[in-house]
């Protein structure tokens, strides 16, 4: 059975300060607290799974035993179909020491030379663990296809390229609040708030 929150605070197990704003924001309105794993001085755990929802598990579980809260964790990419979904959980290291995602777009596009098949996804494994083990587990998506040369300078990682279907912009050139209306993120959420927040 789905394990439903009852506290009213919990761990935000990212060092990106992006993520943890979004996070708290998202939280706030049920009065939930999110302090990050940053402001705890959590070591952030090597991401060692061969899938979203493993790395999501792995990074909650740590942070939710080491802090001895219930911990909020994601992990998400881009799936590129005609790559055999390249480059996925790999989609931060494509972008190299120096995340440089012009260098990631380019990666991309030397890679789909000569493909037909342009359609993509993203994904957001996002999980909420608790001290004692017990993990909930939602996946979010947003389909779409790689559009070249990138597009916009709004958004970050991939957005430049990636054209949600229905539209014609490219969410590197959307408005930030119609982007996350439709995100892998945004989806993943409503899924966690119905399923361990809500009534
Ligand atoms: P994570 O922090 O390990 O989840 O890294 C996810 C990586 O996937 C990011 O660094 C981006 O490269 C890519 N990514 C995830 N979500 C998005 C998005 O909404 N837009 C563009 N790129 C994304």
């Amino acid at each position: 059975m789905t394990r439903r929150f009852e506290g009213d605070r919990l761990v935000v197990a990212s060092h990106n300060p992006g993520k943890v704003r979004e996070i708290g924001d998202l939280l706030r309105p049920l009065e939930i607290e999110a302090v990050s794993a940053g402001e705890l001085g959590l070591d952030e755990p090597e991401e060692t799974g061969t899938t979203f929802k493993a790395n999501a598990e792995l990074k909650a579980l740590a942070a939710a035993t080491a802090a001895n809260l219930p911990a909020l964790a994601d992990d998400s990419g881009l799936v590129i179909h005609a790559l055999g979904g390249d480059p996925g959980i790999y989609s931060a290291r494509w972008a190299g020491p120096g995340k440089d995602f012009a260098v990631a777009m380019e990666k991309v596009e030397a890679a789909l030379a000569g493909k037909t098949d342009r359609s993509a996804h993203f994904t957001c494994a996002l999980t909420l663990a608790w001290p004692d083990g017990h993990m909930e587990t939602f996946e979010g998506y947003v389909h779409g296809a790689l559009v070249w040369p990138p597009r916009g300078d709004r958004g970050f990682g991939y957005d430049p390229v990636f054209v949600a279907d229905g539209y014609n912009i490219t969410f590197g050139e959307m408005e930030p609040d119609a982007k996350h209306a439709i995100s892998h993120r945004a989806d993943a959420f409503r899924q966690l708030l119905d399923a361990c927040f809500k009534g």
